[in-house]
């Protein structure tokens, strides 16, 4: 063990688009483990768009503020323990950041299960593919037959949320930001179709690719995404809020639909937002049944991994200007 914590600590919000300038890098001493703390080492780092949302104000959380070690959700390995349940070797899930070691109260730690492999942990099988299904299953609630179309699809939760889809028998359209990312989800991940929302002729396309017309629209984006899907939805059908990506890594937010509220009237829409943690008491199932489609190969989990802790910052610009696909973490140790 190390006694030296490497940390990324948040400076300044970005004006525009998060610069690796605005984290500095310390070495700080390991932490004691507290009275009642558990020491974790962190092995995984997550990295997800909802990181710059932080930067920009109060969400569903709190905000990451200046002199913070960023906020990240992390998977661990605990080295140390001073409260009861936790032992040497243990791995668990936290909000642990950018770090090397954190000691935490063990109420904000969940155990893992040893057996699993650690990408899945920090993808599929934890908020990644618990978003998607909660948010296809519970909010979209699709039919077989069903069109269900979703944007980011090439990123970590769009491309659990396609193959979900199509496990329930639906057709499958991606949303994804050129040609290659889309060609990847038709031949790699068996969407039915997808649509580069960088080209001109995106509105069109997705007519196209959808002929008659939109059941479920999985939205991870908001923006003008949002409105063209909204013009392409069916009477009756579904929009799953899940998060607006093209609103988080700018100044002000660019872009809000003229369509709503009147579409989802004359369509008799339902849109519907939600936060996984809202689904806690429901982990066990939904996880078990995630681990058994990647088990059987039913489902990929793609995961984009990163190598060394100094690479966070680059990594997170990366993904928010959609060099990704799947999941993207860091590993660390
Ligand atoms: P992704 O892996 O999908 O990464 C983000 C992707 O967004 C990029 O790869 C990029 O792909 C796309 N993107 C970036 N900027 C834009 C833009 N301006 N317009 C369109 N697409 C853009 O991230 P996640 O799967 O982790 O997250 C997807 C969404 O799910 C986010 O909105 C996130 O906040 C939300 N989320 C919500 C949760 C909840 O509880 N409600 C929980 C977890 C995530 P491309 O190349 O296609 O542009």
């Amino acid at each position: 063990m190390s006694d030296v914590n490497r940390q990324w600590i948040f400076t300044r919000a970005p004006d525009g688009a998060v610069t690796p300038d605005i984290f500095e890098r310390r070495e700080a001493p390991v932490p004691d483990v507290g009275p009642g703390e558990v020491l974790v080492r962190t092995r995984l780092l997550s990295l997800d768009p909802a990181n710059r949302a932080w930067m920009r104000g109060r969400t569903y959380r709190e905000q990451v503020m200046p002199g913070d070690v960023m906020h990240g959700f992390t998977i661990g390995e605990v080295v140390a323990s001073n409260a009861s349940g936790f032992e040497a070797g243990d791995l668990v899930e936290g909000m642990n950041g950018w770090q090397d070691y954190a000691s935490v109260k063990p109420g904000s730690l969940t155990k893992r299960d040893a057996g699993r492999d650690p990408l899945h942990m920090i993808g599929v099988l934890s908020i990644t593919g618990l978003t998607a299904y909660h948010g296809l299953f519970d909010i979209g609630r699709p039919v077989p037959g069903d069109t269900v179309l979703v944007s980011a699809a090439a990123g970590a939760v769009g491309t659990i949320v396609g193959q979900l889809a199509r496990l329930a028998g639906c057709r499958t359209v991606g949303i994804a930001g050129g040609a290659d990312k889309c060609d990847w989800l038709v031949r790699e991940l068996g969407f039915d179709a997808a649509v580069d929302y960088k080209a001109a002729d995106f509105r069109k396309s997705l007519r196209a690719a959808c002929p008659s017309g939109v059941d479920i629209y999985f939205d991870n984006v908001g923006g003008q995404i949002l409105d063209a899907a909204l013009a392409a939805m069916k009477i009756g059908g579904r929009v799953v809020c899940c998060g607006a990506v093209a609103n988080y890594d700018v100044g002000t937010v660019p872009y809000s639909s003229p369509a709503l509220p009147g579409v989802l009237v004359a369509k008799r829409l339902r849109m519907e937002g939600f936060i996984v943690l809202d689904y806690a008491a429901r982990r066990a199932e939904a996880e078990q049944r995630l681990a058994g489609w990647v088990e059987s190969g039913a489902v990929r989990a793609i995961v984009d991994v990163v190598d060394g802790l100094e690479q966070a910052p680059a990594a997170l610009v990366r993904l928010l200007d959609g060099g990704n696909r799947g999941k993207m973490a860091v590993r660390i140790s």
